[in-house]
């Protein structure tokens, strides 16, 4: 089905009651560009077209916050960002936020790289690397107050990769497609192992997207154990509480 055009100021202002600046506009404009053209060399992303990056990138990464009360100078972590969603559009909107983007396959870090270059963005920093190691190096474990992933694995695994990096008092937010509730029950003992505790699903609408999406929140209301995240692949392979 081809997705009607739509207008990225009208539908940001209608779904999330923000009114993005000329300069942001653009900023996501130059994103869709790079990501379009970048896309035929390399491979980042099954959607190409310029309504489905809007509607299906900019305009869901920006659902989570949704879920957020970001403060001056919060540190976020998007884990598996890939071509840089959920993580950079939230830079963009939320300028005062200190990002980190995570990501395992280095041209995709590459990509995100270049788009932090080409828009000039300030405080963020892009790591190829595996957030099992992360989770277990003291510069990033328990740092941030906000820890975001989409389309990146099952809840449990995703909750092994990203509890550890938020700090107590903060949130992790996980963009999950139908499966959201039905994952969540499936993950609740995995979250309180880790640390965290199951808050809310809250189901998201997407104009033109019939499946509803649901957006995760667990927060970090105790330290995680010395032993999560457990090596690299183990969450992925063994997940928590299967
Ligand atoms: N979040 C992006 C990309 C989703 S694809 C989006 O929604 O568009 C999942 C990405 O997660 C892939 O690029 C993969 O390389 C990365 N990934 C998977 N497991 C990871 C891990 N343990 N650490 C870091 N990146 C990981």
């Amino acid at each position: 089905m081809v997705m009607p055009s739509v207008d990225l100021k009208e539908a940001a202002r209608s779904l999330l009651g923000l009114d993005l600046t000329r300069s942001q506009l653009a900023a996501f404009e130059w994103y869709s560009q790079e990501l379009q053209s970048w896309n035929e060399r390399v491979n980042l992303t099954a959607i190409t077209s310029p309504s489905e990056i809007t509607v299906k990138h900019f305009l869901d990464s920006l659902t989570c916050l949704k879920a957020m009360n970001p403060h001056e100078g919060d540190r976020l972590v998007d884990v598996g960002t890939g071509a840089g969603f959920p993580g950079l559009p939230l830079k963009i909107v939320c300028p005062q936020l200190k990002v980190l983007l995570v990501e395992a396959t280095e041209k995709k870090a590459d990509f995100c790289r270049h788009v932090v270059q080409g828009l000039g963005l300030q405080s963020v920093q892009v790591v190829h690397a595996r957030a099992e190691d992360l989770g277990q190096d003291q510069q990033y474990r328990e740092q941030h107050a906000w820890a975001v992933a989409r389309a990146v694995a099952g809840l449990s695994t995703l909750a092994e990769y990203l509890l550890p990096l938020v700090k107590i008092g903060g949130r992790a937010i996980a963009q999950k497609g139908e499966t959201g509730p039905a994952e969540a029950h499936q993950a609740e003992a995995a979250i309180e192992r880790l640390g965290g505790h199951l808050r809310r699903l809250r189901p998201v609408e997407l104009p033109g997207v019939a499946d509803t999406r649901y957006l995760v929140t667990m927060d970090k209301v105790a330290a995680t154990p010395e032993a999560f995240p457990r090596r690299t692949g183990l969450p992925a392979k063994r997940p928590l509480g299967s």
